[in-house]
């Protein structure tokens, strides 16, 4: 997607050789421009799926999955809790995932209100790295029995395991940009 890859080539800024920030329109600042544009694009590439909710992690993901939701036709948003809420049902789907970014297991949680059989998912995320939270996404849709239309990536960092591992459990992964290497402090780009 051009638009996203000129805006990563002209905001991204590369931490270490695996992480990039994009804090100015993605992840703390956010362009709902793109996102619309990025919600346009994920109903494009899902459009022969009757997609009936869209299932995200908190918190990086909320607003894109809620843009994206517009574009489709009464679909809710679902995103995964990773505390231990109180108010949150004690009837919940529950899977641990390893976070790449704070090196650290945690749980997320979905009641089991919100998923069930009837439903046809697409998983959406910002990121994807190792792929964790997706898998753990995944895992929470299995203990559901929904099904799975396929996974939407923002940026997709190509060179780490996250992309195998998913079409590996068989399910469509769409990536709207896929990053080769960051190595250097360069960003480059698959395609
Ligand atoms: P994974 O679970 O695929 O290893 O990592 C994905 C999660 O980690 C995403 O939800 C995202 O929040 C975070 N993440 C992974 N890599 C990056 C990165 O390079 N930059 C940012 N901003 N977040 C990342």
């Amino acid at each position: 997607m051009k638009l996203l890859k000129e805006h990563i080539s002209h905001s991204g800024r590369v931490i270490g050789n695996d992480i990039l920030k994009v804090d100015s329109f993605l992840n703390h600042q956010m362009d709902i421009g793109l996102f619309q544009e990025i919600g346009q694009e994920f109903k494009r590439r899902f459009s022969e799926n009757k997609i009936t909710k869209i299932l995200t992690i908190e918190a990086s993901g909320i607003g894109i999955a809620c843009i994206t939701a517009q574009y489709f036709d009464n679909v809710k948003v679902v995103f995964a809790k990773k505390n231990s809420a109180r108010n949150l049902n004690s009837e919940v789907y529950e899977s641990q995932v390893f976070s790449f970014t704070k090196d650290a297991h945690y749980n997320i949680r979905v009641d089991k209100n919100y998923l069930s059989p009837v439903d046809n998912v697409l998983i959406i995320d910002d990121f994807l790295a190792n792929g964790n939270a997706v898998l753990g996404l995944l895992d929470i849709t299995k203990q559901a029995k929904s099904q799975v239309a396929g996974v939407g990536i923002v940026i997709e960092k190509s060179f780490q395991t996250g992309r195998d591992l998913i079409l590996k459990q068989n399910v469509r992964l769409e990536s709207l940009a896929k990053i080769e290497s960051l190595a250097g402090g360069i960003i480059s780009f698959i395609d």
